[in-house]
């Protein structure tokens, strides 16, 4: 049995998970809740799982909880950075999914693993923040990290009974998004609403426009790294927009390993969730028949100037891709407000890097200190755009 603190349950992975949860209750116990902003959808879960605690983003909903609960239930209602951090440590628990969206993840997820405790990683943020600190503890402690992402649970499969040394390179794959074959005169004035439409996954808001950018492979990679111990150097990024294979591993006499599977964000869940067992998933299989091609393309430099900013942070290391990651928060949001143009994004985001000069990260303050830094520096670069 394992028992089961889901940060982030209110959201696109969590609800998700949830189901996977409630079909299997012989396997999994749901011990505590994170949500978020939607107290509505949030109440609906208590009610079903019957948590011993659940958290929310702040003392005023969580007040408005209670009060909707009225003292139907025995859950302890938490909130804020502090809250969701002490579920996931709770004794109880011995495994945190981490699926909360952005750098708010960061904390709570570290806390987990310095406790212990396994983690299911969907919090892209996380590993491309703090990698060598998350990695380094989880070795240290002895505590796995199964990751959730298409791509990398897809990875994670393709290396199973396969020696390690042996193994050249991951290559790995993304859509390309809404904006693929979009004429790029036309980008500078895509509207957020195009940009939120992916064609073939359904996701959250900052993740659709991180797939928009192709930012949230440039992450992929970063996390790649960190997640399968390689160089940056060794993963190559290949569109493929069918999304059919989810990512491949090359091996030294040539062999490539491959995962396909249907776009459905239950399989990498259920996978990470009873690793190395498939669990049943009830979805129509794979229709091999009606697949006519499989095709590749190089992603184009100029299009998809955030990956290839994100492959340059994660190269330099240190501190750098914390700061990347501050700076398309700030970029995402200016653009979801209508701030800012798309092309406008990765501007930021260079801008902002080119004033970091990247320090090693020995602790967690100092990451959340180059997350500050980039932050508020890419908030004033933002002021200078949107004024001229
Ligand atoms: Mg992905």
């Amino acid at each position: 049995m394992k028992n089961i603190c889901l940060l982030g349950s209110t959201g696109y992975i969590g609800t998700n998970a949830l189901n996977i949860i409630k079909n299997n209750p012989e396997r999994y116990r749901i011990i505590a809740l994170g949500g978020g902003r939607n107290i509505d959808l949030l109440l609906n879960q208590i009610k079903e799982f019957k948590p011993l605690y659940a958290v929310v983003i702040n003392s005023n909903l969580a007040d408005e909880l209670k009060n909707k609960l009225n003292n139907s239930t025995n859950t302890e209602i938490l909130y804020g950075t502090k809250g969701y951090s002490e579920i996931a440590t709770l004794s109880d628990v011995n495994l945190a999914i981490a699926a909360m969206t952005g750098s708010a993840g960061l904390l709570p997820t570290f806390s987990a693993i310095t406790a212990g405790k396994d983690v299911a990683l969907a919090n892209k943020e996380t590993l491309v923040m703090a990698g060598s600190l998350l990695i380094n503890e989880s070795k240290k402690l002895g505590v796995n990290i199964f990751p959730i992402d298409s791509e990398h649970s897809a990875i994670q499969q393709s290396i199973q009974g396969h020696s390690r040394e042996d193994l050249k390179k991951i290559i790995l794959t993304g859509s390309g998004g809404p904006f693929k074959d979009s004429p790029i005169e036309r980008l500078s004035e895509v509207t957020p609403k195009e940009a939120l439409k992916h064609p073939k996954w359904k996701m959250g808001r900052k993740i659709s426009i991180d797939s928009a950018t192709m930012m949230n492979k440039g992450m992929e990679a970063i996390e790649a790294k960190w997640l399968f111990n390689v160089e940056m150097e060794q993963i190559e990024i290949l569109l493929h927009p069918q999304s059919i294979i989810h990512s491949m591993v090359e091996y030294m006499d040539g062999s490539i390993i491959a995962q396909l599977a249907p776009t459905d964000m239950r399989i990498p869940i259920s996978y990470a969730l009873s690793y190395p067992r498939h669990l049943k998933v009830e979805l129509p299989s794979l229709d091999l028949l009606d697949i006519e091609t499989l095709s590749f393309e190089k992603p184009d430099q100029e299009r998809f100037r955030c990956l290839y900013l994100a492959l340059a942070a994660g190269k330099i290391g240190e501190s750098m891709p914390a700061v990347l990651n501050g700076a398309n928060e700030i970029g995402v949001n200016a653009f979801l407000e209508g701030k800012i143009g798309f092309l406008e994004i990765p501007q930021l985001i260079e801008k902002t890097m080119e004033k970091h000069e990247s320090f090693p990260l020995h602790n967690i303050e100092q990451v959340i200190e180059a997350d500050q830094w980039a932050q508020s520096r890419a908030k004033k670069i933002l002021e200078k755009m949107v004024g001229k």
